[in-house]
């Protein structure tokens, strides 16, 4: 039986990080990817800050588009706008990115297997016995395991973890050809007959290319909603839409409380470490994954694979990880507790010199529930401090 270090179970952005970061400093590496290439099918619109480029390790030639604004349409087909001259996020190549991450770990010596898939995780003598389906069941062993395997993660359960409690936002993602007014604008649209309680987006790659999508708290069959928002959203009526991919994901909100157990950890959409308010996983989930690299660091240097060694794993998450999480559920359950209506007399309230000023310097893609509270404070809401007495 082969034996390693560590196990990665998913060579998505999060393993593959671990998987690079431990390899840099000479530790045998496998990474377990049940699907055959890595970063296919994209399920993600690519939305990140400029800063997350070099943050991942990675160039821009991955940036398809830079975003300098933001664009509303609400419920009566109003819309509220803001644009200045700056950057404030790119949209990148998710593809070519899960692929980049994964060629420097493997560059630098770690050992991926495609086409298999998890099945089984053991304890035997303090060590992991993972079982995996390759055409056979086939097994490794390593003192340490990283869980990375994603949202749709069953992995968990294989290795005793209890059902995480927390929402699951259900989204769906068409990527192809449609001429939005302006490339340099992301494109919301808020209707809770579309999107219930979330909301639906149209994200201009470059060149006439777009990802248009929608997400919902509910169980039901998001087609028939995808064709309602392109029949509904003025934006799109009349639009001819050239379909090249459409894809069904997963976005879980609310980190785990305990991502870790002995000779385990969880990192990235597997420990539900997603901002609750805009669904962008890859700035935490890279944090996490950067953190619980340093805490295997030390379990290996030591020959301590205990809870409570890797316990620190989810200490060291609390400020950057868990902290900007609560945030966002706070403002995420403003959100859910506002009408339509509701949600257009506040965003049409912004539309003025003064708040747009509080976006532009404010308004951060990586920590988004920061403009929501001083926007709320700007309006003199009483959320405001229902989120102040909650979140301070
Ligand atoms: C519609 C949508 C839009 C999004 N837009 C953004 C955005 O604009 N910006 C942003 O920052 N984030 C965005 N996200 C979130 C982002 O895509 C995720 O946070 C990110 O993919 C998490 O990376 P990960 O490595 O944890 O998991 P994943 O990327 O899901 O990778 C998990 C890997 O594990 C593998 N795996 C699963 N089970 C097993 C098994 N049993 N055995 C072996 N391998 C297994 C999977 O095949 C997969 O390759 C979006 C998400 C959705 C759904």
């Amino acid at each position: 039986m082969e034996k390693y270090d560590v196990v990665v179970i998913g060579g998505g952005p999060a393993g593959s990080t671990v998987a690079k970061e431990l390899v840099e400093q000479g530790k045998k590496v496998l990474v377990l990817e049940k699907r055959k290439e890595i970063g296919f099918p994209n399920h993600c619109s690519g939305l990140v800050s400029e800063e997350f480029i070099s943050f991942a390790g990675v160039d821009s030639s991955l940036v398809l588009n830079k975003i300098k604004g933001a664009s509303f349409y609400l419920h009566s087909d109003k819309i509220f706008s803001f644009k200045d001259n700056k950057t404030h996020a790119v949209v990148i190549d998710r593809t070519a990115f899960d692929r980049k991450v994964a060629e420097s770990a493997m560059q630098n010596g770690a050992a991926y297997l495609f086409n298999s898939n998890v099945k089984g995780i053991e304890r035997v003598g303090g060590k992991l016995h993972i079982h995996y389906e390759n055409r056979s069941i086939r097994t490794v062993e390593a003192p340490l395991l990283v869980i990375a395997s994603g949202a749709r993660s069953s992995v968990l359960r294989l290795a005793g973890f209890k059902r995480v409690r927390g929402e699951t936002i259900r989204t769906l993602q068409v990527e192809g050809t449609v001429s939005l007014p302006d490339e340099d604008v992301a494109y919301l649209y808020i209707n809770n007959e579309i999107s219930p309680n979330w909301f639906a987006w149209a994200i201009p790659l470059g060149g006439g290319k777009a990802r248009i999508g929608l997400g919902s708290d509910r169980g039901e069959n998001l087609l028939p909603l995808l064709e309602a928002l392109k029949k509904r959203w003025t934006l799109l009526k009349g639009k001819k839409i050239n379909i090249e991919s459409k894809v069904a994901w997963l976005i879980p909100i609310g980190f785990m409380d305990r991502p870790f157990k002995e000779n385990i950890v969880v990192v990235g959409d597997a420990a539900r470490a997603v901002k609750p308010f805009s669904g962008g996983g890859l700035h935490t989930g890279l944090i996490s994954a950067h953190i619980a690299s340093q805490v295997l660091l030390t379990a290996l240097s030591k020959k301590n694979y205990s809870e409570k060694m890797l316990s620190n794993y989810a200490r060291l998450c609390d400020i950057p990880v868990r902290n900007e999480i609560k945030k966002g559920i706070m403002l995420r359950k403003i959100y859910r507790s506002m009408d339509d209506i509701e949600k257009e007399k506040f965003l049409l309230s912004l539309d003025n010199e003064n708040a747009k000023k509080i976006i532009f310097n404010s308004g951060h893609i990586d920590h988004p529930w920061e403009v929501g509270y001083k926007l709320l404070k700007y309006i003199k809401s009483p959320l405001f401090y229902y989120l102040k007495s909650h979140l301070f």
